[in-house]
Protein backbone atom coordinates (compact mmCIF):
# COMPACT_ATOMS: atom_id res chain seq x y z
CA UNK A 1 0.00 0.00 0.00
CA UNK A 2 1.33 3.78 -0.73
CA UNK A 3 2.35 5.84 2.31
CA UNK A 4 0.54 9.07 2.96
CA UNK A 5 2.10 12.06 5.20
CA UNK A 6 0.04 13.63 7.86
CA UNK A 7 1.89 16.39 9.76
CA UNK A 8 1.04 17.49 13.21
CA UNK A 9 1.73 20.56 14.54
CA UNK A 10 1.64 19.82 18.25
CA UNK A 11 1.45 15.59 19.76
CA UNK A 12 -1.12 15.43 22.74
CA UNK A 13 -1.59 12.40 25.04
CA UNK A 14 -4.00 11.55 24.82
CA UNK A 15 -4.11 12.30 21.07
CA UNK A 16 -6.34 15.51 20.54
CA UNK A 17 -9.80 14.67 18.19
CA UNK A 18 -7.84 17.01 15.86
CA UNK A 19 -4.76 15.08 15.20
CA UNK A 20 -6.93 11.83 15.29
CA UNK A 21 -8.98 13.83 12.34
CA UNK A 22 -5.89 14.46 9.91
CA UNK A 23 -5.04 10.99 10.69
CA UNK A 24 -8.40 9.59 9.34
CA UNK A 25 -7.88 11.33 6.56
CA UNK A 26 -4.61 10.75 5.84
CA UNK A 27 -5.71 6.81 5.91
CA UNK A 28 -7.62 7.47 2.89
CA UNK A 29 -4.82 8.39 0.52
CA UNK A 30 -2.25 5.37 2.23
CA UNK A 31 -0.75 3.92 4.95
CA UNK A 32 -0.33 7.00 7.62
CA UNK A 33 2.58 8.24 8.31
CA UNK A 34 3.41 11.31 10.91
CA UNK A 35 5.74 14.03 10.51
CA UNK A 36 6.61 16.24 13.93
CA UNK A 37 9.09 18.69 14.32
CA UNK A 38 8.83 18.12 17.62
CA UNK A 39 10.02 15.55 19.77
CA UNK A 40 7.39 12.51 20.43
CA UNK A 41 7.36 10.61 23.54
CA UNK A 42 6.84 6.72 23.45
CA UNK A 43 3.73 7.21 25.09
CA UNK A 44 2.68 9.12 22.04
CA UNK A 45 4.56 6.72 19.52
CA UNK A 46 2.40 4.07 20.80
CA UNK A 47 -0.96 5.97 20.86
CA UNK A 48 -0.56 6.95 17.23
CA UNK A 49 -0.27 3.35 16.25
CA UNK A 50 -3.10 2.95 18.44
CA UNK A 51 -4.60 5.25 15.64
CA UNK A 52 -3.43 3.57 12.58
CA UNK A 53 -0.19 5.29 12.04
CA UNK A 54 2.59 2.90 10.54
CA UNK A 55 5.87 5.04 10.98
CA UNK A 56 6.54 8.62 12.96
CA UNK A 57 9.32 11.06 11.14
CA UNK A 58 10.97 13.61 13.26
CA UNK A 59 14.38 15.52 12.43
CA UNK A 60 17.16 14.37 14.62
CA UNK A 61 17.71 17.85 15.93
CA UNK A 62 13.75 18.31 17.07
CA UNK A 63 13.25 21.02 19.27
CA UNK A 64 16.17 22.82 18.74
CA UNK A 65 17.80 26.02 17.49
CA UNK A 66 17.82 24.71 14.22
CA UNK A 67 14.08 25.50 14.14
CA UNK A 68 14.41 29.04 14.18
CA UNK A 69 13.11 29.76 11.22
CA UNK A 70 10.45 26.57 11.77
CA UNK A 71 8.67 27.04 8.85
CA UNK A 72 11.50 26.77 6.37
CA UNK A 73 12.44 23.89 8.74
CA UNK A 74 9.35 21.94 8.64
CA UNK A 75 8.83 22.42 4.87
CA UNK A 76 12.40 20.78 4.83
CA UNK A 77 11.44 18.42 7.17
CA UNK A 78 8.20 17.40 5.23
CA UNK A 79 10.06 17.52 1.56
CA UNK A 80 12.87 14.89 3.05
CA UNK A 81 9.77 12.05 4.53
CA UNK A 82 8.04 12.80 0.96
CA UNK A 83 11.25 11.57 -0.63
CA UNK A 84 11.65 8.90 2.06
CA UNK A 85 8.67 7.40 2.18
CA UNK A 86 7.29 8.31 -1.68
CA UNK A 87 3.96 9.15 -0.21
CA UNK A 88 1.27 10.06 -2.57
CA UNK A 89 -0.41 12.68 -0.57
CA UNK A 90 0.54 15.08 2.14
CA UNK A 91 -2.28 16.27 5.05
CA UNK A 92 -1.86 19.22 7.11
CA UNK A 93 -4.02 21.48 9.37
CA UNK A 94 -6.19 23.99 7.62
CA UNK A 95 -4.40 26.66 10.23
CA UNK A 96 -2.25 29.39 9.14
CA UNK A 97 0.76 27.57 9.79
CA UNK A 98 -0.51 24.46 7.67
CA UNK A 99 -1.40 26.50 5.36
CA UNK A 100 2.00 28.56 4.94
CA UNK A 101 3.98 25.47 5.05
CA UNK A 102 1.37 23.58 2.38
CA UNK A 103 2.27 26.47 0.41
CA UNK A 104 5.89 26.41 1.01
CA UNK A 105 5.76 22.82 -0.09
CA UNK A 106 3.58 22.94 -3.00
CA UNK A 107 6.20 25.88 -4.64
CA UNK A 108 9.59 23.73 -3.60
CA UNK A 109 8.05 20.34 -5.38
CA UNK A 110 6.04 22.12 -8.08
CA UNK A 111 2.71 19.92 -6.92
CA UNK A 112 -0.70 21.15 -6.57
CA UNK A 113 -2.11 22.09 -2.84
CA UNK A 114 -5.92 22.35 -2.06
CA UNK A 115 -6.62 24.88 1.14
CA UNK A 116 -9.96 24.36 3.09
CA UNK A 117 -10.54 20.88 2.42
CA UNK A 118 -14.05 19.44 3.70
CA UNK A 119 -13.22 15.52 2.62
CA UNK A 120 -10.80 13.83 0.87
CA UNK A 121 -11.83 10.82 -1.50
CA UNK A 122 -9.23 7.57 -1.67
CA UNK A 123 -8.65 8.51 -5.46
CA UNK A 124 -7.23 12.43 -4.44
CA UNK A 125 -10.32 13.79 -5.24
CA UNK A 126 -10.46 16.09 -2.30
CA UNK A 127 -13.87 18.69 -1.66
CA UNK A 128 -13.30 21.89 -0.54
CA UNK A 129 -15.81 25.15 0.82
CA UNK A 130 -15.84 27.94 -1.49
CA UNK A 131 -16.84 31.71 -1.17
CA UNK A 132 -16.23 31.70 2.64
CA UNK A 133 -18.31 28.00 2.70
CA UNK A 134 -21.36 29.48 0.43
CA UNK A 135 -20.47 26.85 -1.86
CA UNK A 136 -18.26 23.22 -2.09
CA UNK A 137 -16.61 22.26 -5.33
CA UNK A 138 -14.20 19.63 -5.95
CA UNK A 139 -10.72 19.34 -6.80
CA UNK A 140 -7.83 17.27 -7.91
CA UNK A 141 -4.22 17.99 -8.53
CA UNK A 142 -2.27 17.16 -11.55
CA UNK A 143 0.61 17.54 -10.84
CA UNK A 144 3.39 16.00 -7.80
CA UNK A 145 2.00 14.37 -4.57
CA UNK A 146 -1.72 16.16 -3.13
CA UNK A 147 -0.58 18.14 -0.76
CA UNK A 148 -4.05 19.22 1.56
CA UNK A 149 -5.09 21.06 4.37
CA UNK A 150 -8.23 19.64 6.18
CA UNK A 151 -10.74 22.24 8.12
CA UNK A 152 -11.34 20.79 11.70
CA UNK A 153 -14.75 18.77 12.53
CA UNK A 154 -14.68 18.06 8.68
CA UNK A 155 -13.66 14.33 8.94
CA UNK A 156 -15.01 11.14 11.05
CA UNK A 157 -12.34 9.21 12.67
CA UNK A 158 -12.92 5.33 13.74
CA UNK A 159 -10.05 3.56 15.62
CA UNK A 160 -8.82 0.92 13.09
CA UNK A 161 -9.37 -3.00 13.01
CA UNK A 162 -5.64 -4.12 13.77
CA UNK A 163 -2.66 -1.75 14.78
CA UNK A 164 0.82 -1.81 15.81
CA UNK A 165 3.97 0.04 17.17
CA UNK A 166 5.03 2.33 14.40
CA UNK A 167 8.77 2.71 13.24
CA UNK A 168 9.99 5.64 14.59
CA UNK A 169 12.59 7.56 11.65
CA UNK A 170 14.68 10.00 12.64
CA UNK A 171 16.41 12.15 9.73
CA UNK A 172 18.58 15.21 9.04
CA UNK A 173 17.21 17.87 8.48
CA UNK A 174 19.86 21.32 7.55
CA UNK A 175 19.42 24.51 9.63
CA UNK A 176 17.86 27.13 7.28
CA UNK A 177 19.08 29.96 9.28
CA UNK A 178 21.94 28.90 10.74
CA UNK A 179 22.95 32.74 11.84
CA UNK A 180 19.78 33.45 14.00
CA UNK A 181 18.68 32.17 16.84
CA UNK A 182 15.39 32.57 19.23
CA UNK A 183 15.52 35.32 22.07
CA UNK A 184 12.58 34.64 23.63
CA UNK A 185 10.01 32.48 23.33
CA UNK A 186 6.09 34.42 24.20
CA UNK A 187 3.47 31.65 25.60
CA UNK A 188 0.09 32.02 24.88
CA UNK A 189 -2.49 32.41 27.36
CA UNK A 190 -3.44 29.27 27.90
CA UNK A 191 -7.53 29.81 28.93
CA UNK A 192 -8.66 25.84 29.60
CA UNK A 193 -11.14 26.07 27.05
CA UNK A 194 -11.19 24.09 23.28
CA UNK A 195 -9.23 25.33 21.00
CA UNK A 196 -11.78 27.64 18.74
CA UNK A 197 -10.92 26.26 15.16
CA UNK A 198 -10.99 22.57 16.61
CA UNK A 199 -13.86 22.53 18.93
CA UNK A 200 -16.71 20.25 18.77
CA UNK A 201 -18.84 23.06 19.90
CA UNK A 202 -18.71 27.27 19.88
CA UNK A 203 -21.06 29.82 21.80
CA UNK A 204 -20.25 33.34 20.21
CA UNK A 205 -20.91 36.46 21.61
CA UNK A 206 -21.86 39.60 19.74
CA UNK A 207 -22.63 43.60 20.10
CA UNK A 208 -26.00 42.15 22.06
CA UNK A 209 -23.46 40.98 25.29
CA UNK A 210 -23.12 44.62 25.99
CA UNK A 211 -19.87 44.79 27.66
CA UNK A 212 -20.63 41.58 29.33
CA UNK A 213 -19.52 37.81 28.44
CA UNK A 214 -20.18 36.01 31.28
CA UNK A 215 -23.67 34.73 30.00
CA UNK A 216 -21.53 33.45 26.80
CA UNK A 217 -18.58 31.91 28.84
CA UNK A 218 -20.65 30.39 31.37
CA UNK A 219 -22.83 28.36 28.32
CA UNK A 220 -19.44 27.46 26.87
CA UNK A 221 -18.24 26.00 30.02
CA UNK A 222 -21.36 24.32 30.77
CA UNK A 223 -21.19 22.93 27.33
CA UNK A 224 -17.39 21.93 27.43
CA UNK A 225 -17.30 24.68 24.36
CA UNK A 226 -15.02 27.10 22.85
CA UNK A 227 -15.64 30.82 23.13
CA UNK A 228 -15.76 32.66 20.24
CA UNK A 229 -17.05 36.72 19.49
CA UNK A 230 -18.11 39.31 16.09
CA UNK A 231 -15.57 41.34 15.33
CA UNK A 232 -18.24 44.33 17.08
CA UNK A 233 -17.54 42.46 20.51
CA UNK A 234 -13.43 42.24 19.84
CA UNK A 235 -13.58 46.16 18.57
CA UNK A 236 -15.36 47.41 21.71
CA UNK A 237 -12.53 45.67 23.69
CA UNK A 238 -14.83 43.32 25.42
CA UNK A 239 -13.01 40.40 24.62
CA UNK A 240 -9.38 39.14 23.09
CA UNK A 241 -9.23 39.58 19.27
CA UNK A 242 -7.86 35.55 18.67
CA UNK A 243 -11.53 34.80 19.14
CA UNK A 244 -12.69 36.85 16.40
CA UNK A 245 -14.96 34.52 14.10
CA UNK A 246 -15.20 35.85 10.69
CA UNK A 247 -13.37 36.71 7.48
CA UNK A 248 -10.46 38.56 8.95
CA UNK A 249 -10.56 36.64 12.11
CA UNK A 250 -11.18 32.82 12.47
CA UNK A 251 -12.93 30.07 10.46
CA UNK A 252 -14.83 27.76 12.11
CA UNK A 253 -17.38 24.62 11.43
CA UNK A 254 -17.66 22.82 14.80
CA UNK A 255 -20.72 20.53 15.32
CA UNK A 256 -23.03 23.50 16.79
CA UNK A 257 -22.14 26.88 16.89
CA UNK A 258 -24.04 29.01 19.17
CA UNK A 259 -24.63 32.92 17.60
CA UNK A 260 -25.79 34.97 20.56
CA UNK A 261 -26.47 38.86 20.37
CA UNK A 262 -25.16 38.70 16.46
CA UNK A 263 -26.90 40.00 13.77
CA UNK A 264 -25.03 37.94 11.30
CA UNK A 265 -23.26 40.17 8.71
CA UNK A 266 -21.87 38.52 5.62
CA UNK A 267 -18.39 38.69 7.17
CA UNK A 268 -19.17 37.14 10.80
CA UNK A 269 -21.26 34.27 8.57
CA UNK A 270 -17.95 33.71 6.31
CA UNK A 271 -16.37 32.17 9.51
CA UNK A 272 -19.29 30.09 10.75
CA UNK A 273 -21.82 29.05 8.10
CA UNK A 274 -20.31 25.73 7.60
CA UNK A 275 -21.26 24.53 11.55
CA UNK A 276 -23.55 21.74 11.13
CA UNK A 277 -25.83 22.95 13.37
CA UNK A 278 -26.30 27.02 14.19
CA UNK A 279 -28.39 28.45 16.61
CA UNK A 280 -29.07 31.81 16.83
CA UNK A 281 -30.19 33.92 20.58
CA UNK A 282 -31.23 37.10 19.58
CA UNK A 283 -33.92 40.43 20.68
CA UNK A 284 -34.62 40.97 17.08
CA UNK A 285 -36.91 38.40 15.21
CA UNK A 286 -35.84 40.24 11.94
CA UNK A 287 -32.27 39.99 12.83
CA UNK A 288 -30.56 38.73 9.56
CA UNK A 289 -28.71 35.63 11.56
CA UNK A 290 -32.18 33.61 11.81
CA UNK A 291 -31.84 33.27 7.93
CA UNK A 292 -29.20 30.58 8.48
CA UNK A 293 -30.18 29.34 11.75
CA UNK A 294 -31.22 25.62 12.22
CA UNK A 295 -32.74 26.79 15.74
CA UNK A 296 -33.65 30.78 16.43
CA UNK A 297 -34.70 31.68 19.73
CA UNK A 298 -35.61 35.38 19.95
CA UNK A 299 -35.24 36.56 23.29
CA UNK A 300 -32.67 38.39 25.16
CA UNK A 301 -29.48 36.40 26.03
CA UNK A 302 -29.23 37.81 29.33
CA UNK A 303 -32.24 35.59 29.86
CA UNK A 304 -31.63 32.81 27.41
CA UNK A 305 -28.36 32.05 28.01
CA UNK A 306 -28.07 31.07 31.14
CA UNK A 307 -31.46 29.33 31.56
CA UNK A 308 -29.42 27.16 29.43
CA UNK A 309 -26.49 26.77 31.30
CA UNK A 310 -28.19 26.20 34.48
CA UNK A 311 -30.57 23.48 32.44
CA UNK A 312 -27.37 21.48 30.76
CA UNK A 313 -25.82 21.77 34.27
CA UNK A 314 -28.49 19.95 36.16
CA UNK A 315 -28.01 16.60 33.93
P1 LIG B 1 -24.50 44.04 15.44
O1 LIG B 1 -24.59 43.94 13.98
O2 LIG B 1 -24.64 45.37 16.07
O3 LIG B 1 -25.60 43.05 16.03
C1 LIG B 1 -25.90 42.94 17.38
C2 LIG B 1 -27.10 42.02 17.48
O4 LIG B 1 -27.37 41.76 18.84
C3 LIG B 1 -28.37 42.62 16.88
O5 LIG B 1 -28.92 41.67 15.97
C4 LIG B 1 -29.28 42.81 18.07
O6 LIG B 1 -30.65 42.57 17.75
C5 LIG B 1 -28.77 41.77 19.04
N1 LIG B 1 -28.98 42.08 20.45
C6 LIG B 1 -28.80 43.26 21.10
N2 LIG B 1 -29.03 43.10 22.43
C7 LIG B 1 -29.39 41.82 22.60
C8 LIG B 1 -29.75 41.06 23.75
N3 LIG B 1 -29.74 41.58 24.99
N4 LIG B 1 -30.07 39.75 23.58
C9 LIG B 1 -30.06 39.17 22.36
N5 LIG B 1 -29.73 39.85 21.23
C10 LIG B 1 -29.37 41.16 21.37
N6 LIG B 1 -17.45 40.90 11.70
C11 LIG B 1 -17.21 39.74 12.30
O7 LIG B 1 -17.96 39.28 13.18
N7 LIG B 1 -16.08 39.02 11.96
C12 LIG B 1 -15.20 39.43 11.02
O8 LIG B 1 -14.21 38.75 10.79
C13 LIG B 1 -15.46 40.66 10.36
N8 LIG B 1 -14.65 41.12 9.39
C14 LIG B 1 -14.96 42.27 8.73
C15 LIG B 1 -14.18 42.69 7.65
C16 LIG B 1 -14.51 43.85 6.97
C17 LIG B 1 -13.63 44.26 5.83
C18 LIG B 1 -15.64 44.61 7.36
C19 LIG B 1 -15.98 45.84 6.60
C20 LIG B 1 -16.40 44.20 8.41
C21 LIG B 1 -16.09 43.04 9.13
N9 LIG B 1 -16.87 42.60 10.19
C22 LIG B 1 -16.61 41.41 10.75
C23 LIG B 1 -17.93 43.46 10.79
C24 LIG B 1 -19.32 43.08 10.33
O9 LIG B 1 -19.64 43.77 9.16
C25 LIG B 1 -20.35 43.47 11.42
O10 LIG B 1 -20.22 44.84 11.70
C26 LIG B 1 -20.20 42.71 12.74
O11 LIG B 1 -20.14 41.32 12.47
C27 LIG B 1 -21.38 43.02 13.64
O12 LIG B 1 -21.20 42.39 14.87
P2 LIG B 1 -22.48 42.02 15.76
O13 LIG B 1 -23.36 41.11 15.00
O14 LIG B 1 -21.96 41.56 17.08
O15 LIG B 1 -23.14 43.44 15.99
Amino acid sequence: MAFSLVYLDSISSPLSGASLELIAAGRRLGDPVVVSAQPVSDESVAELGAAGVSGVVVPENAGTEAQTNFLTFETQLLAIALSETEASGVVLPNSLNGKEIAARLGVKLNAGVVTDAVDIAEDGTVTKSVLAGAYTTQARVTEGPLIVTLKANSVEYTAPAAAEEPDLLEIPVEDPAPGARVVEVREKAVSGRPDLTAARIVVSGGRGVDGDFTPVEDLADALGAAVGASRAAVDAGWINHDLQVGQTGKTVAPQLYIAAGISGAIQHKAGMQTSRVIVAVNDDPDSPIFEIADLGIVGDLKNVLPQAAAELRKR
